[in-house]
């Protein structure tokens, strides 16, 4: 990806998770509270840091190069994640924690495509 293009969707992607709340104590993030970590093609993996609760969360964002919109999904998906519930603290601390212990690379951990 072109650093032009990288740094243009960097400036996307803290619009988009400056929307956000924290889960768990529902404090807007700010821009400074965004960490752009990596991306893979499409995905990216973005660190937020609640500076009210101190809860770290992780997001990832898949930006659709042709349509740009912020994670795409087909209508199949789209009804599959309506029926799921949402996604709780815990589940936000499990994949935090697992995150850290992590040690393979970005392409190891979303796969290669
Ligand atoms: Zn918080």
């Amino acid at each position: 990806m072109k650093r032009e293009k990288e740094s243009q969707y960097y400036k996307l992607l803290r619009k988009l998770v400056s929307q956000l709340r924290c889960p768990i104590c529902r404090t807007r993030y700010r821009s400074k509270d965004i960490e752009i970590l990596a991306h893979h093609n499409e995905v990216w993996l973005i660190n937020v840091h609640c500076t009210n609760c101190g809860a770290e969360g992780v997001i990832f964002a898949v930006v659709n190069e042709d349509e740009r919109q912020f994670g795409e999904l087909t209508p199949v998906e789209i009804r599959k994640f309506k029926r799921m519930p949402p996604i709780s603290a815990d589940e936000v601390l499990e994949t935090y924690q697992f995150l850290q212990e992590f040690n393979g690379d970005l392409v190891e951990l979303l796969g290669d495509q």
